[in-house]
C-alpha cells in the first residue's frame, strides 16, 4: 500500500485498466532510453541502432558549433532563465535569436517560444475567438488541433490537401466571418507539402487569413532553406507563420515571424508565451548557431536531399509504397496497430528504430513506420537499414 502514494487505490485501478485496455489493442507507449548523443546512430536499452525517427534532419542537434554556443550562453546568462520575460526582463540571446530568425525568413520581426506545441496552442487563440471560424487540414499536427480548439471559434476540418473541399466550406461559411486556414507546411507523418500557392489562392478569393506550421519545412525546403513558403513561392503572400526550433535547427523552442505589430500584437496576447518561464538561453543562442550554419553551408541540405534520395529509391526498388512523401519524411504505412507494431520490433531486434506510429497521432487504419533520413547518415548506414527493411517488410507480407 505504502508505494502506491497518496491516491486511493480506486484511482490506480482506473490508470491500470486504462493502460491493460491500451496493451490490448496494441496501442500502448513506452519510454525507451537512449544513452547517447543523438545521431545516425545510437545507443538504445543498451544496443547500438540506426535511428530512422529524428527530427534533427541536418544534424546539427550536435554540431559542435552549435553545441558550444548553447554552453556559452549557459555560461554567460545562466542554465535557466528565471522567469517568463515579460516579469524578470528578456535576456539577449532570446532577441539576438529573433534578430536573426526574421532576417532568415525576410520579416521584420520574429517571436520565440519554449515549445513548437506552445507557440500553436498560444498565437492560434491570439488570432481568433469565439466568434471566428476555423478550417484545418485533417493531418493538421495536434498542437494546431489544440490551438484550433482552445480558440473557442467554429472549427471544420477539411480532407487532407483538398482544395475542393476547402473551397466548399469556405462559400458555406457564415457571412462575414473571421476566417484562419490552418495547415502545416510539410506534413509531419506523410511528408508531403501543402498545396500553398492554392492554399494562398482561395484566402485571398474569401478574405481569410493563413496559419502554416512549418515546424519540419524550416532549415530544408527552399533554394535557401527558408522552408515551405520559399519552396511555393508564396512567401509574399502570406505574412505571418509559424515554425519550430526543434528539428532542422537541432535545438528546442518554437516560433512565430511575421511584422512588427503582429509580433507584438502576440507579445501582448498570446498566453502561452505570457504565462509561462522564457526558454533558457543556451537553447536560443543554439538555435542562432544553427540558423547561421543553415545560412553558410548549403551543403549539409544538399546530403539531407541526396540521402533521402537514396533511401526512398532504395524503398522503392524494395516494393514499399512511400504514399505522397516529398520529403526527408517517409511513411510506410502498414494498417493496424498489431502489423506495425510487429515490424516495428523485427526492425528493433535487427539494428533499426523506427517505431510504430499508432492512433491517435495518425487516422485509424494508417498505422506506419515513419522513417525519417538526416544528413549524418552515411550512404552505408542507409544501405545497411534497407537490408533491415527489406527483412521485417517481409516477415508481415508487405512487400
Ligand atoms: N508542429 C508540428 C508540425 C510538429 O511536428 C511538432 C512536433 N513534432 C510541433 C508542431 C511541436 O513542436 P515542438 O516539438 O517544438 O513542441
Amino acid at each position: 500500500m505504502s508505494n502506491l502514494g497518496p491516491l486511493p487505490e480506486a484511482h490506480h485501478l482506473m490508470f491500470d485498466q486504462h493502460l491493460r485496455k491500451l496493451q490490448d489493442q496494441n496501442l500502448l507507449r513506452r519510454l525507451r532510453t537512449i544513452d547517447s548523443a543523438t545521431g545516425p546512430t545510437v545507443v538504445l536499452e543498451g544496443r547500438e541502432v540506426i535511428l530512422l525517427s529524428s527530427n534533427n534532419y541536418l544534424g546539427l542537434a550536435t554540431h559542435p558549433t552549435v553545441v558550444a554556443a548553447a554552453i556559452a550562453a549557459t555560461r554567460q546568462y545562466g542554465a535557466g532563465s528565471g522567469a517568463a520575460r515579460l516579469v524578470c526582463g528578456s535576456l539577449m540571446p532570446h532577441h539576438t535569436l529573433e534578430a536573426a530568425l526574421a532576417r532568415f525568413k525576410g520579416t521584420e520581426a520574429a517571436l520565440t517560444f519554449a515549445s513548437g506545441y506552445l507557440a500553436n496552442i498560444g498565437a492560434i487563440p491570439a488570432l481568433i475567438g469565439k466568434d471566428g471560424f476555423i478550417l484545418a487540414d485533417r493531418l493538421c499536427h495536434a498542437s494546431l488541433i489544440d490551438g484550433c480548439r482552445l480558440s473557442g471559434a467554429m472549427f471544420r476540418v477539411y480532407h487532407h490537401s483538398d482544395m475542393h473541399h476547402l473551397e466548399r466550406l469556405l462559400a458555406r461559411r457564415p457571412a462575414g466571418t473571421r476566417t484562419l486556414i490552418v495547415t502545416d507546411g510539410l506534413f509531419s507523418m506523410d511528408g508531403d507539402i501543402a498545396p500553398m500557392q492554392d492554399i494562398a489562392e482561395l484566402a485571398e478569393r474569401y478574405d481569410a487569413m493563413i496559419y502554416v506550421d512549418d515546424a519540419h519545412g524550416t532549415g530544408i525546403l527552399g533554394r535557401t532553406g527558408r522552408g515551405t513558403l520559399e519552396h511555393c513561392e508564396v512567401e509574399a503572400r502570406i505574412p505571418f507563420h509559424m515554425g519550430t526550433l526543434s528539428k532542422a535547427l537541432g535545438s528546442s523552442g518554437g516560433y512565430l515571424t511575421g511584422s512588427a505589430s503582429f509580433i507584438a500584437y502576440l507579445v501582448n496576447t498570446c498566453r502561452s508565451f505570457t504565462y509561462t518561464t522564457a526558454p533558457n538561453p543556451g537553447s536560443a543562442a543554439a538555435a542562432a548557431a544553427a540558423l547561421q550554419i543553415i545560412e553558410h553551408e548549403p551543403e549539409r541540405r544538399i546530403r539531407l536531399w541526396e540521402n533521402r534520395a537514396r533511401l526512398a529509391q532504395g524503398l522503392l526498388r524494395l516494393g514499399f509504397d512511400l504514399a505522397a512523401s516529398q520529403s526527408p519524411i517517409l511513411p510506410i504505412i502498414v494498417g493496424t496497430p498489431d502489423r506495425a507494431m510487429t515490424m516495428a520490433q523485427s526492425l528493433f531486434a535487427h539494428g533499426v528504430y523506427a517505431p510504430a506510429i499508432r492512433p491517435p497521432t495518425v487516422p485509424p487504419a494508417t498505422s506506419r513506420i515513419r522513417l525519417t533520413i538526416t544528413a549524418d547518415h552515411t550512404p552505408e548506414l542507409i544501405d545497411r537499414a534497407l537490408v533491415i527493411l527489406e527483412q521485417a517488410g517481409r516477415a508481415i507480407n508487405l512487400i
